[in-house]
Order: C-alpha cells, then sequence, then structure tokens
C-alpha cells in the first residue's frame, strides 16, 4: 500500500525502563504538533500475545481502555484521545497476537499466492500496512507510532524491524524518538549516562539511530551530560531533550514547547507547519493553570475490591475515571483529592461504613466478580441514606440497582447473576445476546462494546447535565438491569433517566433531587469520553453536588 503523500511517521520507543512516559511524550509530540496546524493520528503496539487488552487483569495490565468501535485497548489510547481530542480506531492499536491472526488468516485465504509466510518480512509488512492503513484512515500528516516495551526485549523486536523497514522505504519521512531514563543513584548523588548509552547502542543493534532523545529523570539534564550523550549516542545536542519529573502530565507539551520541540521535529522532518494555533495553546495552558492553581479540595472516595497493590497501580487501573474526575474539578477551580477504599472492609466491620462520611463524594467504578461486592452494596446504601453525592459506572450502576431492590423494595435476596446465579431476584440479569457466548466461553471481544446511543427522559439530572436528548456513550458489560423488575423499581421511586432508544435497556439510573441531592449510575462508561479541555458533563453535575456537600 502507498503512504499518503509527505505523510510523516515517528517512532516513540522506549530505553533503559518501563514506565518512562512513552504514551505521554507521543501525546505531547502529537498536540505540539497539533497546533502547528498538523493532523495528526497516534498508533499503540503493545508486544504481548493478547489479541487485546479486554481479557487481561486491570491489576495486571492497567485500565482497559474502550474505543468508540469497541476495541478493548491499552490506556495510552485514553491519553491520545484526551491529550490530541481525536477518536481512535480498531487500526490505531496492535499487539503481536493481533498481528499474527491477520497474518494466518490471510495465509489460509491463499492472500500470500502459494509463497512461504515467514516471520520475517511477513510480520513487519503486516505492521508496516496496519501503520499506513491508520495514516490514510485519519488522512494524517503524521503519524505518531508508540512501540511498547523498551528497546533490547525480545518481545518488541518485530515491530522495530517494522520501524526500520519503513524507513528504508520512506528515508526523509520517518524519525525515531527515544524516551530514556537516566537514574541518580541516592548513594552516588548525580545523574547516570551510561544505561542511555546502553540502550542507544541496542537500539543501533536494529539497525535504528534515533533523531531524538528524551531524557526523562528526577531532575534536568545538565549541559555536560547533555554533550556526554551527543557525543557518545550521535545525536544532536539540541535534539536531547530534557523531561524533568513533573507534577502534572499536561505540563509536558508546554516544557516540549520551551526546548522549541515543533520547531525542531517540523525542520527534521521537512513537514510544512503554520503558527502556533494561539487560541487552541491558550485553551491548553489555561487548563494547565487551573490544575496548578486549584487548591481548594473535594474529597472522593473511589470504592472497590482492591488487592494490595499499592496507589500507583490502582491509579493505573482506573486512569480515565481519575482523569474525568480532575478535569472536572479543575473547571470547577477544586482539587479532588482521591481515596482508594476497600470495599472488603465494610464486610469484615460494618462500623467502618461510617468513615464515609467525611467524603463529599462517593464512586463506585466499573468491576467484574464477587469479591467485595457486599461491601458495595452497603456503601451505596450509606451514600443514600447519608445523602452522599453518588456516581456509579457500570458495576457501580448495578450495585446501586441491587441495593434499592434490596433495601427500598425489601428484595433481601436481590443480586447479580454475576455474584449469585442462585437468588430468587436477579434484578441484574445477563443480557439475551451473551447467553450462547457464555456457554461456548468466547470471551475475548465478545461484551457489549464501545458506542451506543441512549435517549434521556426530560427533567431528569441525567438530561440536565448533558442538555441534549440523545447521547452516545461506551459501554463495556454483560449484564443489565433485568426488564422484569423496572416496573416495580421505578414505582419506588428509581429513575430510569437513559435507555437505549427502543427503550429496552437501561443505560442510567438516578433518585430525583427531591430525595437525594446526587445519586445517580450508569450502565455506560462516561470515562471514556472525559476531555482536559472538555470535562465530561455528568462528572461535573457529580462534583458541584460534591462541592455543595461540602460547603
Ligand atoms: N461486571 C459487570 C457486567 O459485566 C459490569 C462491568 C463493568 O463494570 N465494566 O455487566
Amino acid at each position: 500500500m502507498q503512504k499518503k503523500e509527505n505523510c510523516k511517521y515517528i517512532f516513540v520507543v522506549g530505553g533503559v525502563i518501563s514506565g518512562v512516559g512513552k504514551g505521554i511524550t507521543a501525546s505531547s509530540l502529537g498536540l505540539i504538533l497539533k497546533n502547528r496546524g498538523l493532523n495528526v493520528t497516534a498508533i499503540k503496539i503493545d508486544p504481548y500475545i493478547n489479541v487485546d487488552a479486554g481479557t487481561m487483569n486491570p491489576t495486571e495490565h492497567g485500565e482497559v481502555f474502550v474505543l468508540s468501535d469497541g476495541d478493548e485497548t491499552d490506556q495510552d489510547m485514553g491519553n491520545y484521545e484526551r491529550f490530541l481530542d481525536i477518536k481512535l480506531t480498531k487500526i490505531n492499536y496492535m499487539t503481536t497476537g493481533r498481528v499474527y491472526q491477520t497474518v494466518i488468516e490471510k495465509e489460509r485465504n491463499l492472500e500470500y499466492k502459494g509463497k512461504c509466510v515467514e516471520v520475517v518480512p511477513h510480520i513487519p509488512l503486516e505492521v508496516i500496512h496496519r501503520i499506513k492503513e491508520a495514516g490514510r484512515k485519519a488522512n494524517a500528516d503524521v503519524v505518531i507510532i508508540e512501540i511498547g516495551g523498551t528497546v533490547g526485549e525480545y518481545q518488541n523486536m518485530l515491530f522495530l524491524e517494522a520501524a526500520r523497514m519503513l524507513k528504508i522505504e520512506f528515508p526523509k519521512d520517518v524519525i525515531f524518538v527515544m524516551v530514556s531514563y537516566l537514574p541518580t543513584p541516592s548513594k552516588i548523588g548525580e545523574m547516570k549516562t551510561k544505561p542511555t548509552q546502553n540502550a542507544v547502542r541496542t537500539l543501533n543493534a536494529s539497525g535504528i539511530q534515533p533523531d531524538f532523545l528524551i531524557a526523562r529523570g528526577a531532575t534536568s539534564l545538565d549541559q555536560k551530560r547533555k554533550e556526554k550523550i551527543a557525543m557518545f549516542c550521535n545525536i544532536l545536542p539540541d535534539r536531547i531533550i530534557s523531561a524533568p519529573d513533573v507534577e502534572s502530565i499536561y505540563d509536558i507539551p508546554l516544557n516540549f514547547e520551551k526546548e522549541k520541540m515543533s520547531d525542531k521535529l517540523c525542520s527534521v522532518l521537512e513537514a510544512s507547519c503554520k503558527r502556533t494555533d494561539e487560541k487552541a495553546w491558550h485553551a491548553w495552558k489555561t487548563f494547565v493553570n487551573h490544575a496548578h492553581n486549584s487548591t481548594e479540595i473535594i474529597k472522593i472516595a473511589m470504592i472497590g475490591k482492591y488487592f494490595e497493590t499499592g496507589d500507583f497501580i490502582l491509579s493505573d487501573s482506573y486512569l480515565s475515571v481519575i482523569e474525568a474526575i480532575k478535569y472536572s474539578a479543575y473547571s470547577q477551580n477544586k482539587k479532588a483529592q482521591i481515596s482508594w477504599v476497600n470495599s472488603e472492609d465494610f464486610e469484615k466491620n460494618p462500623a467502618k461504613l461510617k468513615d464515609l462520611k467525611k467524603f463529599d463524594g462517593i464512586v463506585v467504578p466499573g468491576g467484574f466478580g464477587t469479591r467485595g461486592v457486599e461491601g458495595l452494596i452497603s456503601s451505596v446504601r450509606y451514600a443514600r441514606e447519608n445523602k452522599i453525592p453518588y456516581l456509579g459506572l457500570c458495576y457501580g450502576m448495578q450495585m446501586m440497582v441491587i441495593e434499592y431492590a434490596r433495601n427500598v423494595l425489601k428484595l433481601k435476596d436481590a443480586n447479580t447473576r454475576e455474584v449469585n446465579p442462585k437468588s430468587n431476584n436477579l434484578v441484574i440479569d445477563i443480557m439475551e445476546s451473551q447467553k450462547e457466548l457464555m456457554k461456548k466461553n468466547l470471551y475475548g471481544g465478545s461484551m457489549r462494546l464501545g458506542g451506543y446511543n441512549a435517549v434521556l427522559r426530560d427533567g431528569t439530572i441525567a438530561s440536565k447535565a448533558y442538555a441534549k436528548k440523545e447521547i452516545i456513550e461506551r459501554h463495556r458489560h454483560r449484564y443489565e438491569v433485568n426488564p422484569s423488575y423496572i416496573g416495580e423499581l421505578e414505582k419506588e421511586g428509581l429513575i430510569f433517566s437513559g435507555t437505549s432508544p427502543d427503550g429496552h435497556l437501561m443505560e442510567i439510573a438516578e433518585l430525583s433531587k427531591s430525595k437525594h441531592p446526587f445519586f445517580l449510575g450508569t450502565q455506560f462508561h462516561p470515562e471514556f469520553l472525559a476531555h482536559p479541555l472538555n470535562p465530561h458533563p455528568l462528572f461535573s453535575a457529580f462534583v458541584k453536588a460534591c462541592i455543595t456537600k461540602r460547603k
């Protein structure tokens, strides 16, 4: 396949350690180029065998970010969508499993016309095909491709090989940005460049020379070390960009521009950049200022079943929810302080529920399985009875319905089939379309996934927040509110303020303002559509209720 004329490709690779911020670097490079009038799209490559991220445990992999077409992807895809304000699709995400699957399918369909199909070149060629296709589909001037993992590991070699081959095809249109880590060992007290030098050499062994090096570290890179890296890694000193730790990831595009990064990229790529879009840039700066200057705190409890994983992994698993809360808080000049609360603690010691009193709002995010569910249900009850603003996301809405059925409708054993299929009151039940799939153990990519329409009922909290009648939100679930209980639930005051257009599927549940200041749950995941410059209306309404509660 030919590429779009003048389309440029920027590969982002990582050196020394994982978690150096390749995703945020890729997103930030995209943003500064977008502000120079270029049409940018982004691709994430995950080197694992899984065909998508949907079958992995979030504590293993981090959040599963769902695209509008239903693809279950990596959290970096969320960063791209949020920084660049674009919508990505399946073609923007690939894994080793996905690439091999396509090649094997093509082989079975005789598409290789009798040739021997080999790992090289056929796997890299399929990778290249996908990269070009993503660029073509987005009509992109620039495609940014983040190669997951760290250089030197076995898993991403074929992707580096694809990058090298694309560079041979279009020598002037392909560049490499390496994000590397420079440690400052505490006993030595100075920043060390040797691991980075070795990482660049390893990349060289794949036939690739980085054009830029992003030097991640606890502090800024000094001139002496910059020159050392330049000398030993063959990179011009002004293309070595210092990237010290920052307070907020949203500072990074601004820091890059302090180093005139978009000028440098455009010049190396010979891309026809326009002058910076001042209006867009100003909007970003205003958002970042809000992020820094909003000091007044609202306290939010995120309740779930948590392993002893530590805050880092938790915040990785619920990244989009956290960011969505932050955006809505900043836009109202507040800073959200999020606490992780383990629902199992309430099962062991119900008296602990009283600790929830100190929070201005409670969120129960998406989840699966039985562990911790009783604790979740009792915290929803606590939020309802004590009039603490409550936002339930997917599982969080299902918990809300179960709680209401048990304590208001007095259906004591109300439950979801996911937890107790023997219950006589399955107020949450498996969706009809899921039954066959589960019998056949077809788990991968088979939930109700991606964007679906919902219509809103006039005069409700939801319809006021959205200020429209019809919405599209992203989903990821197998269970639903059991239609046979809707009448009873509504009669007792639970309002289904959003439903699928045919009225069959309950998408939003809420209590009227006269009963509770904010008690609302969604079957979908609004967090996937929250943007820094465009906070999500439901999160904003929730945060507003939290602010009122605090007062
Ligand atoms: N486990 C629930 C279901 O499958 C909720 C899923 C979720 O929270 N994403 O319906």
